[in-house]
C-alpha cells in the first residue's frame, strides 16, 4: 500500500514538476542566448500628471520575442532570470538602452522630452559591489544626470540586507532617485520609509483595482493612506495599473498627482512615446466626463 501510494503521489505530482524544472531551465538558457541574439527590447509606458492631464514620466519595461515561442512575458522570464542570476547582465543591458533612449528623446525633442527615466533594478543587481559605478558610467557615458534617472526597487530588495542598503543610500547620494515599486504589498513598509532614501511612492495596481471592485474598503483605504503617507513625507505618489476613468478620479480626489495605467497608456514602442513628448498637449482621454 505504501509503495502504491508512493507511486500514486509520484504519477500525480511528477509530470507538472518535471514539466516545470524542463521549462525553466530551458527558459534560462534560451534567455542566455537572448541577450546575445538581441531578441530583448524595451517598451516605455508614460507616466502622467493626472492633474494637469500631460505627460510626466516613464517606465521602461523589458520585452522579448522569442523567434519560435512568440513573445514571452517578462513575469514569466523575470523571475527565471532572477534565479539564475541572468538578471544581471539583463538588467545592465536595460539600464543602457533606457539612458540612451531617453538622451536621444532630448536631443530630437528639446525641452519637450521627459524629465527621467524609470528603470525597474532587481534585488541581484542591487547585491553586485560594482553596481553604483555602473550607474554612474552609464549616466556619464549617456550624458545624463543622476536626476534624469529613477531606479525602481520593490520593499523586499530595501529590506535585503546591508550591502543593498549601503548601495541605495550611495546612489541616492549621487543625484538618482528612488521609487518603491509595487508600494502596499511588502511586508513592513512603514519603517522602511523611515530608514530609505526613497523619493517615489507606487502604489500598487491592486490598490487601484479595489477602488471600482464595489465594497472593498479594505483595499480603498489603502490607496487613500499611502497618498496621505506620501504628503506627509513629502514623496511623490504614483498609482499604477489605471484602467478607468473612475479610477483616475477617485485618485486624483484622494491626492494622486501621478499615474500610469492603460487607461491613458499602454507600454509605448520608443517612437510612440516619443511623439507624445513632441505634442504638448494634455491627454484628452483624460477629460472625457
Ligand atoms: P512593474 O514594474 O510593477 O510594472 C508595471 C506592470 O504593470 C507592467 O507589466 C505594465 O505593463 C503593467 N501595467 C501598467 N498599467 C496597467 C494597467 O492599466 N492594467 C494592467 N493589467 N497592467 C498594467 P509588465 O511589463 O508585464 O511587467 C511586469 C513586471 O516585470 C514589472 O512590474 C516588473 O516587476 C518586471 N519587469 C519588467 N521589466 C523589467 C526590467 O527591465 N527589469 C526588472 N528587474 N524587472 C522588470
Ligand atoms: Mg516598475
Ligand atoms: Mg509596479
Ligand atoms: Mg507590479
Amino acid at each position: 500500500a505504501a509503495k502504491e501510494g508512493g507511486k500514486a503521489a509520484w504519477t500525480r505530482f511528477e509530470p507538472r514538476m518535471r514539466a516545470d524544472v524542463v521549462s525553466h531551465a530551458r527558459l534560462g538558457s534560451e534567455l542566455h542566448n537572448a541577450i546575445i541574439r538581441r531578441e530583448l527590447y524595451l517598451l516605455y509606458q508614460p507616466v502622467f500628471d493626472i492633474v494637469t492631464g500631460r505627460l510626466h514620466g516613464a517606465e521602461a519595461l523589458v520585452r522579448w520575442k522569442h523567434p519560435v515561442r512568440g513573445f514571452v512575458s517578462p513575469g514569466d522570464f523575470i523571475p527565471v532570470a532572477e534565479r539564475s542570476g541572468l538578471i544581471v547582465p539583463l538588467g545592465s543591458w536595460v539600464l543602457r538602452e533606457a539612458c540612451e533612449q531617453l538622451a536621444r528623446w532630448r536631443r530630437e525633442h528639446g525641452d519637450g522630452a521627459i524629465k527621467a527615466i524609470n528603470v525597474n533594478v532587481a534585488v541581484r543587481q542591487l547585491r553586485e559591489s560594482g553596481f553604483v559605478d555602473e550607474v554612474a558610467a552609464v549616466l556619464s557615458e549617456t550624458g545624463l544626470l543622476p536626476q534624469n534617472l529613477v531606479l525602481e526597487v520593490t520593499e523586499s530588495s530595501v529590506a535585503d540586507g546591508r550591502q543593498v542598503r549601503e548601495t541605495l543610500h550611495a546612489l541616492h547620494e549621487m543625484g538618482v532617485r528612488l521609487a518603491l515599486d509595487d508600494f502596499g504589498t511588502g511586508q513592513s513598509s512603514l519603517s522602511l520609509l523611515r530608514a530609505f532614501p526613497v523619493d517615489v511612492l507606487k502604489l500598487d495596481k491592486s490598490f487601484v483595482d479595489g477602488i471600482t471592485d464595489g465594497e472593498d474598503r479594505g483595499r480603498l483605504a489603502v490607496a487613500a493612506a499611502v497618498a496621505q503617507l506620501a504628503e506627509y513625507l513629502q514623496l511623490s505618489a504614483v498609482a499604477e495599473g489605471i484602467e478607468s476613468l473612475a479610477q483616475l478620479e477617485r485618485l486624483r480626489e484622494m491626492g494622486y498627482r501621478l499615474g500610469q495605467g492603460f487607461y491613458m497608456a499602454k507600454p509605448l514602442p520608443a517612437e510612440d512615446a516619443g511623439a507624445l513628448m513632441s505634442s504638448n498637449a494634455p491627454a484628452p482621454v483624460m477629460y472625457a466626463a
